[in-house]
């Protein structure tokens, strides 16, 4: 079977070949499809067959019989988007009137959603002999353009699909590093990055993470019609570092706002996170041995080096204000930013400065530079500096101000919404010696 005819294959059901087109399957009879067939010029014998083949294909037909239909059912392709398609070719392979193509593409809705084509994208095509009945096209997960004919012409709307959330739990135990264990815990990268960010402002996750260590991560799965579309929100999160255990409840307040707090109401949210670099697959690899590779030791070194690529992206760890942007001697490329409560942030050896500028006004995590080995600096790395009142302390390990805590009815709601999912978190330990079974 070569490519261009297996492609366009359903992903599931029941398929049968005709010349004439490359893939039919029978559908099952809906109300709406006959709705929609009884509004359309139809014979009888259509109607017939399609009543027929929507019972063979509702129960497993005997082997020995052959139930193909023999005159035209209506049927429902799936198109695939392949690199050079468009519509109009998708149309003429699969002869379907490209005369209502013109018509389809003649409204508003249909033509916003249907200009542009993807590879990868998916058209499902109800037609008839070549006369489309309906036309839709995922836009997103919970989205879908749906163009129907509607007597004489069609009519095209975007409509919401219903989504099932179901509330799961992992958990995993850090052997070599975080996205081994994340691959161990069947969890998706994108979900165990989420994971760091709530803990960025309590653990450094690009030095502190240890063999050892464990999370466990209660989320949200989206599906439909038994299928898996994708990963919702963290609703809660543990970590344990290096002995220390941090615990995270997503709590939505009375403005839809969600944030995380500790269990006690107190905001995960804080002025500053521990690192300055993003915890990424490159730097999250760490030697057991050795946890604190020094690169190197410039006179006595009063900040932390991050062992990263060079052009790794340099961010902000707190909101304030650039106050040397430059050439600063053994620190080679620098940044200096000013933060409220007289602290200051040190950037050192960089290989090139972001977009801003001296004087400007920065966000926590915007990227002011880029990790490079300018200055005395033997191999690419980020030096990092925290001062407050002018003197050095540990960014890792200083005690951060946090931001307002939860009172009142606040924290009533929240700790009635927190219970079910501190309960939850409670089953890392015996999940994780399931996992070990396994
Ligand atoms: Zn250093």
């Amino acid at each position: 079977m070569d490519e261009s005819t297996s492609r366009r294959e359903p992903k599931n059901g029941p398929v049968a070949r005709t010349p004439s087109r490359l893939v039919s399957v029978l559908m099952g009879v809906t109300a709406s499809a006959v709705a929609l067939v009884a509004g359309y010029q139809l014979t009888n014998q259509i109607t017939e067959s399609f009543r027929v083949s929507a019972t063979t294909t509702s129960r497993p037909a005997p082997p020995s019989v052959d139930l193909a239909p023999a005159v035209d059912p209506i049927e429902e392709l799936q198109l695939e988007v392949q690199s050079g398609d468009t519509l109009d070719s998708l149309f003429r392979d699969t002869s379907l009137s490209t005369l209502d193509l013109a018509e389809i593409m003649q409204l508003d809705v249909a033509r916003k959603y249907l200009r542009v084509l993807r590879p990868g994208d998916v058209l499902v095509v109800r037609h008839d002999g070549g006369q489309i009945l309906q036309l839709d096209r995922e836009l997103d997960i919970r989205t879908k353009l749906e163009v129907q004919r509607d007597g004489a012409g069609f009519q095209a709307s975007v409509i919401e699909m219903p989504i099932e959330s179901r509330i799961v739990m992992a958990a995993g135990q850090i052997r070599s590093s975080l996205f081994e264990a994340a691959q161990e815990a069947r969890i998706s990268e994108k979900l165990i990055m989420n994971v760091a960010q709530i803990f960025a402002y309590d653990i450094d996750f690009v030095r502190d993470i240890g063999a050892g260590d464990e999370f466990a991560v209660v989320y949200e799965e989206l599906w439909r019609d038994g299928v898996k579309l994708g990963e919702g929100g963290v609703l809660a999160a543990e970590f344990m570092n290096r002995g220390a255990r941090f615990t995270a409840i997503r709590y939505q307040d009375a403005d839809d706002r969600s944030s995380y707090y500790t269990h006690d109401g107190q905001p995960m949210r804080k002025a500053f996170v521990r690192a300055p670099l993003s915890f990424t697959r490159i730097s999250s690899g760490f030697n057991p041995a050795r946890r604190h590779p020094i690169l190197n030791s410039i006179r006595a070194h009063q900040g932390v080096d991050y062992a990263a690529p060079k052009g790794a992206p340099v961010k902000a760890s707190g909101d304030g204000r650039v106050i040397f942007r430059g050439w600063k001697g053994g620190y080679g490329n620098t940044i200096i930013l000013q933060h409220g409560g007289n602290v200051t942030t040190l950037y050192g050896h960089l290989s090139k400065f972001g977009g801003r500028g001296y004087g400007s006004r920065v966000q926590q995590g915007d990227v002011i530079g880029y990790v490079g080995a300018t200055g005395l600096a033997t191999a690419p790395h980020l030096h990092y500096e925290y001062r407050k009142n002018g003197v050095h302390l540990d960014p890792r390990t200083v005690i951060l101000p946090n931001a307002e805590p939860l009172r009142g009815q606040a924290l009533t709601a929240f700790r009635a919404s927190a219970e079910p999912l501190l309960q939850r978190l409670e089953g890392r330990t015996s999940m994780l010696a399931a996992n070990r079974a396994q």
